[in-house]
């Protein structure tokens, strides 16, 4: 149970005033439905505006807080164009207030012609005049400026705006109880970190470098610490040890061999296998590396032991692919497969339910559903679990219940984490690498354009759906808003399916499961010859004649996204191009970045390179799978404070591996604050 002294930070964010279901959704896209959240929204960064007496003393792109008269409102000409105030200075400088949207019934509101009020906000041009778009204040008092010179600024979601966000925030602080230090005395004296309450109220006001260690620390803290739970829990634990004797392994018959990667990963497999101990490893390896073939051998392992195996994978279509690919893979052997998913009903579903409670059904492949409560093994010894970034620990944990003992886990996932982070991300796992892909695969051609080429672009795709051929059109990432981006691809799926009709499907992250299985299922099956998708998450079939992926606004994403992407082409022996569209946005690393592209195909070298080109936050963020370990540390603080923070959680446990005392409770409140109370679960449990 949560420590009471918290149930002020988990109460819901419309338990603050103002907050009504109307804000409560802008508020929950971005994550932030308890006040919790909300005092842990810390700001992206500070502006600092400079006061001036008139608009000469500005320069273009400046922040400034400026008095000006208003002197003419001029309502949009057309239904789309923006509503703008003309104002002056007190020199007789004129500068547009500009407001698109609906923000112009603000401006109406606010700005009565003929009266003073002072704007704070980022000077541009437009054309030969001066404007400032949306004001970020327009007050009325000349002291009010003052408040305005430094502020937070916050990730907004459509719906929100600064000051209102700022307001909420603030409430969520004034909420803050004080809690029991967790961090060691010494380590705290060392540094001059502030108390926990002080650190946020401090981070949120200015730049404060100790405040912000010292919350990036305790996040560091709790993810150690509950690590470091797991790992003891699962120690603890018994598991069934596997020898297989190879017998069904013996009579596979696959056209080729082996690579050396796959070799030493199955006996590092077969190795965790043969102990008491339950395997928890993690199995990485590029798009196309060979994961099946490696986990096959891990599935046979066990059922040689006379036992059970499962294979559980994100999607319907996936689970499908698996099942198919598997169930050729294994005739040979004589191993009963079989596909379990929510869309089994009736007679075939029992059936299959059956199998797996008398054991006639040795490998079972299916989502999630092959672990609901209805679904009893005889005897499940082995989970391998694809796409492991869509699973945490926690429901990890849930699936190990299904075994007598707890059953051998293995997860694998093509996200390159280069190896700097693997502690941070995968910290309880032991890892196996494929870092050597099968012979035979042709590098793909890749290639930058600009986005000014996009008719070009969309020709060449037409030639290539004309030969026969399929390709992937990914859609810009316009980031600060989910539904702009769903909005681009829905504009870019409707402008390609006018020029080549109803063989373009989409797929996006907000389509109900079942239309976007229906898509996906047309683009697999190659009815559909090009599948215009949001993200990578929805591009994880393999469809082997799409040979060519369009990818705009390429540069922003990080590297590691971009290869996983282009991963999705160039399956087999066939010749794959990827065109990254290069959008306007583009910085100098922008550039370096997308040269990169073309110059490797080594996932984790490019995983490392993003790292040290754009920060860590990008991609652990890994924002597309919804999986974030850390949402306060950034990369520089995890490099910094993460050995301190896993030395700090090492002692504590030697010293208190129950956490009882009084710093061990302290710690139990830290990992139910940043909701790793299964950590907490697993000590009671044990
Ligand atoms: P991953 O799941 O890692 O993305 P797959 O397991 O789907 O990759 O394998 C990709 C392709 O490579 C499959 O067609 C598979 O049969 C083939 N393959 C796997 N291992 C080898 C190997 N050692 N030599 C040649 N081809 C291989
Ligand atoms: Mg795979």
């Amino acid at each position: 149970m949560r420590p009471d002294i918290l149930n002020p930070l988990f109460a819901e964010t419309g338990t603050l005033d103002g907050v009504g279901p109307k804000l409560a959704r802008p508020l929950g896209k971005l994550g932030l439905t308890r006040v919790r959240d909300l005092a842990y929204h810390l700001p992206e960064r500070f502006v600092t505006r400079r006061p001036v007496d008139d608009l000469d003393q500005a320069g273009e792109g400046e922040q400034i807080v400026v008095a000006l008269t208003p002197s003419e409102h001029r309502a949009a000409r057309s239904g789309r164009g923006p509503y703008r105030v003309l104002a002056h200075d007190s020199a007789g400088n004129v500068c547009a207030l500009t407001y698109f949207g609906r923000a112009s019934y603000t401006a109406k509101k606010q700005l009565p012609v003929g009266e003073k009020r002072w704007v704070a906000g980022r000077l541009d041009r437009y054309g030969d005049m001066l404007q400032i778009v949306h004001p970020d204040h327009v007050s009325e008092a000349g002291d009010a400026t003052l408040g305005h010179l430094c502020e937070p600024v916050y990730a907004l979601s459509e719906g929100l705006t600064q000051p209102r966000l700022a307001g909420l925030v603030g409430q969520a602080l004034e909420r803050l109880p004080d809690l029991p230090e967790w961090i060691e005395p010494g380590q705290r004296a060392a540094r001059d970190w502030p108390d926990w309450r002080r650190a946020l109220a401090q981070a949120h006001r200015g730049e404060d470098s100790a405040a912000r260690d010292r919350l990036a620390y305790d996040e560091l803290l709790a993810k150690s610490l509950a690590l470091m739970l797991v790992r003891a829990d699962n120690r603890r634990r018994r598991g069934q040890p596997l020898a297989g004797d190879g017998r069904l392994r013996e009579r596979l018959e696959l056209p080729f061999p082996l690579t050396g990667a796959q070799t030493r990963s199955i006996a590092e497999i077969e190795g965790d296998l043969g102990q008491e101990a339950p395997m928890l490893r993690l199995l990485q390896g590029d798009v196309g590396a060979g994961k099946t073939v490696v986990a096959l051998h891990a599935m046979l392992i066990a059922v040689e032991a006379g036992r059970q195996a499962a294979l559980l994978a994100p999607t319907e279509i996936l689970a499908r692919q698996h099942f198919e690919t598997l169930r050729a893979m294994l005739r040979p052997t004589g191993a009963e497969i079989a596909l379990l998913t929510g869309r089994d009903k009736g007679r075939a579903r029992e059936s299959i339910l059956m199998g797996l409670m008398d054991g006639t059904i040795d490998v079972v492949v299916g989502t999630h559903a092959i672990f609901q409560d209805s679904v009893a093994y005889r005897d499940l010894a082995l989970v391998v679990i694809d796409e492991q970034h869509r699973f945490g620990v926690a429901q990890r944990l849930q699936l190990a219940a299904k075994g007598r003992r707890t059953p051998h886990t293995l997860a694998m996932t093509a996200t390159p984490i280069p190896r700097t982070l693997t502690l941070a991300q995968y910290g309880e796992m032991d890892v196996s690498r494929l870092d050597e892909m099968p012979p035979g695969r042709q590098p793909i051609d890749t290639r930058v354009v600009a986005q000014e080429r996009l008719a070009d672009v969309v020709e060449a795709v037409g030639r290539h759906v004309a030969g026969g051929q399929q390709a992937y059109w990914v859609c810009p990432m316009v980031r600060e808003h989910e539904s702009e981006d769903i909005a681009a691809a829905e504009a870019r799926h409707a402008a390609l399916q006018d020029r080549f009709g109803d063989g373009v499907v989409l797929v996006h992250g907000q389509l109900a499961p079942e239309r976007k299985d229906a898509a996906m299922a047309r683009f697999a099956a190659g009815e559909a010859k090009l599948l215009v998708a949001t993200t990578v998450i929805e591009v994880g079939v393999d469809v082997p004649a799409a040979t060519l992926m369009v990818i705009e606004q390429a540069e922003r994403f990080g590297l590691a996204q971009l290869h996983q992407l282009r991963g999705r082409v160039g399956r087999g022996s066939e010749k794959s191009t990827c065109l990254l569209l290069r959008g306007d946005a583009l910085s100098e690393t922008g550039r370096e970045r997308l040269a990169l592209m073309r110059e490797t195909q080594d996932g984790f070298r490019l995983a490392e390179e993003d790292l040290r080109l754009r920060g860590g936050g990008e991609l652990l963020g890994t924002r597309q799978s919804g999986d974030t370990p850390f949402r306060v540390a950034t990369l520089d603080q995890i490099q910094r404070l993460l050995p301190l923070a896993h030395d700090d959680a090492r002692l504590l446990m030697e010293r208190d591996g129950g956490l009882e005392g009084e710093r061990g409770s302290a710690a139990r409140v830290l990992l139910y604050l940043f909701e790793r109370d299964w950590g907490v679960q697993l000590l009671r449990g044990g």
